[in-house]
């Protein structure tokens, strides 16, 4: 078990789309979503560079049209991958920013940053979307937060969940736990709509957002939460079906138009977001017209996209959905009939024909749509937060049991792949098995972990390769044993030991998938503090802006009413013109040139000139 943590402790939802947090509330014994200081429950995964600030959140997003290059969105799709990856690749001809290689084939996003190149990693990006939702939670709770529980997606891999992690340390936050994504939304569900179900229930849970699909079968019991089975595909979700639409319209504005917009980013992410918008109300009408002006060379764009099309455009998208679906009850061993619940979470799942084919193969069974699909991951990371939480006196008492979502073994002779940890194995968990080395006298074992379902291990996700050396002379068949420890967040150790000798030896994966270093996180942690020193910076120079406004228009409102401004003398009337043009001229003036000291230097001498006139 995890060690209990002091202090608030929150739950967020770091989704590819948007993210969420949620803190556990004693008085309502629930989680409450914290909204942003827009007002907003949810907040885009997105963080923008200008040449003075920085930016995340809706803030980016509002001004992504106008600064595309050096906005950055979808950092969950590269984080724990490599550039190579093919998922990577077909990805970077539609992203609007520069991604490069790094070290090791990592992924590095170049974006300029007050004039400068700037390479960050993904962790880096995601730390930002954390650090923010850290923000907003403690301004709501009006302390500081360290602790947090971060959901991931179900399938996401061993690199995938530590890089998250490595995101949340360079965030400052001590992640006390990372849990998947579905089995929060089980969490919630059970929560607010079961209470406590004392006769056992099966719940399937239907997670599809906008990048990743994941679905898992939980069973219920008094307070005891089991994952039975999780499946999924983290690279399947609503930016694909507007891929469809987009490609469609594409080609159709290619052959009424003869040319070609492909080419053209800023185009592109008009058609993109147009798309999306369209996709959004076909979950509501059945036909929808789509309108860009000014398309491309002038041409304005309009057509007609019915839900029917739409469902066409992504027929086998939606098959793949199901298939995964089915992948995931076999798995677990229960058969359809006995699922007792079906809930969606993700925005993806308010497309109607995901509905009804989810309703079809669970022979028509009511689908729970009453928790909120964009809210539930955070509130059931706020219920796992609390629990592993120690100021609290009424936290919920549930236990979570999970799973991992892919077997993890090592290649054997013959590039066989030998499990140590089938897949849908309870985490925490531990194995060890023994093996003999090949040759006689072998002075070393090399030893490569892989995870997947292949039976060839090079088929599967390397995921580190390791040496054990200085062995004894021996004949073949000497006895080595590898013992795997997958921990409660499903990241894996991996150690090896000549059992004559007890010789031992513990993998590290950092190289083989980009993991950062220690010095590297430390580094982060050092930008990460540059960057919120600009922040703080900027704000103050924004708030000394206004400051100054303020007062301005306050001498402007004074001089415009004849009534007061009759009474005072003409040389203070003339002294006030001048200052109110002196604020002015600062506040027109070329901003980049302007510091806060300015602002405030400006504002005390016009309060000298006009504050005694008016006391
Ligand atoms: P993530 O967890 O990946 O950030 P979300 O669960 O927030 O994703 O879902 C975002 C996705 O849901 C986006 O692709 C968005 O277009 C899609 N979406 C939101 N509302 C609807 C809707 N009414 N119909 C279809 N798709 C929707
Ligand atoms: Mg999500």
């Amino acid at each position: 078990m995890a060690s209990k943590h002091v202090g608030h402790a929150i739950g967020i939802d770091l989704g590819t789309k948007y993210s969420c947090v949620a803190v556990w509330d004693d008085k309502n014994g629930g989680a409450k979503i914290i909204h942003n200081e827009q007002g907003n429950r949810t907040t885009p995964s997105c963080v923008a560079f200008t040449d003075s600030h920085r930016l995340v959140g809706d803030a980016a997003k509002n001004q992504a049209p106008f600064n595309p290059k050096n906005t950055i969105f979808d950092a969950k799709r590269l984080i724990g991958r490599k550039l190579s990856d093919s998922i990577i690749q077909a990805d970077l001809n539609l992203w609007p920013f520069k991604v490069v290689a790094g070290v090791n084939d990592k992924p590095m996003i170049s974006v300029e940053y007050k004039g400068e190149e700037k390479l960050l990693a993904a962790e880096e990006i995601s730390s930002m979307i954390l650090t923010k939702m850290k923000e907003i939670a403690e301004a709501f709770l009006e302390s500081p937060v360290k602790n947090a529980v971060i959901t991931v997606p179900a399938y996401f891999n061993d690199s995938q969940r530590k890089a998250t992690q490595d995101a949340g340390a360079i965030a400052g936050l001590n992640i006390m736990k990372i849990i998947n994504e579905p089995t929060a939304a089980a969490l919630a569900y059970g929560l607010q709509k079961r209470g406590n179900c004392s006769e056992e229930r099966n719940v399937f849970v239907f997670d599809l957002g906008g990048g990743t699909f994941d679905v898992s079968l939980v069973t219920i019991k008094d307070d005891v939460y089991e994952v039975k089975a999780t499946a999924g595909d983290t690279h399947l979700g609503g930016e694909d079906f507007d891929n469809r639409m987009i490609d469609f319209f594409v080609k159709d504005f290619n052959k009424k138009n003869k040319v070609d917009i492909s080419e053209n980013p800023r185009s592109l992410r008009r058609l993109r977001t147009a798309c999306e918008r369209a996709k959004m109300n076909l979950s509501f009408v059945k036909e929808t017209t789509i309108e860009v002006d000014s398309l491309f060379q002038g041409i304005d764009f309009c057509s007609l996209m019915t839900r029917s099309k739409f469902e066409e455009l992504n027929k086998d998208l939606f098959v793949k959905c199901m298939d995964t679906v089915e992948k995931c009850l076999a798995d677990a061993k229960v058969d359809k009939n006995s699922v007792h619940d079906v809930v969606l979470v993700g925005g993806s799942s308010r497309i109607p024909k995901l509905q009804n084919l989810v309703q079809e193969f669970f022979l028509g069974k009511d689908l729970c749509k009453s928790i909120n699909p964009d809210e539930a991951v955070a509130y059931g990371a706020a219920v796992q937060a609390a629990l592993l939480a120690e100021n609290l006196s009424i936290a919920p008492d549930l236990v979570l049991l999970d799973v991992t979502p892919l077997s993890l073994g090592i290649s054997i002779k013959g590039d066989i792949m030998c499990v140590l940890i089938p897949r849908n194995s309870m985490i925490p968990t531990k194995h060890e098995k023994l093996f003999g080395t090949f040759e006689d006298n072998q002075s070393a074992a090399k030893i490569a972990v892989y995870e997947g379902e292949r039976t060839r291990a090079s088929d599967n996700n390397l995921l580190g390769l390791f040496c054990l050396s200085d062995l004894n002379p021996s004949p073949r068949r000497h006895p080595i044993k590898v013992c795997f420890d997958l921990d409660e967040n499903g990241v894996l150790k991996v150690y090896a030991e000549e059992s004559k000798t007890g010789k031992k030896k513990e993998i590290t994966i950092v190289n083989e998938k980009g993991r950062l270093t220690a010095q590297e996180i430390k580094r982060m942690i050092q930008e990460a503090e540059m960057y919120k020193d600009d922040d703080d910076k900027f704000k103050e120079k924004v708030e000394a802006k206004i400051a100054l406004e303020e007062y301005v228009y306050k001498m402007s409102a004074f001089m415009e009413d004849a009534k007061v401004s009759s009474k005072i003398k003409s040389s203070q009337k003339k002294n006030i013109e001048a200052a109110i043009g002196e604020g002015r001229e600062l506040l027109d003036g070329n901003q980049q040139k302007v510091e806060t000291a300015d602002f405030e230097n400006c504002l005390h001498k016009l309060r000298s000139i006009f504050d005694p006139i008016i006391v």
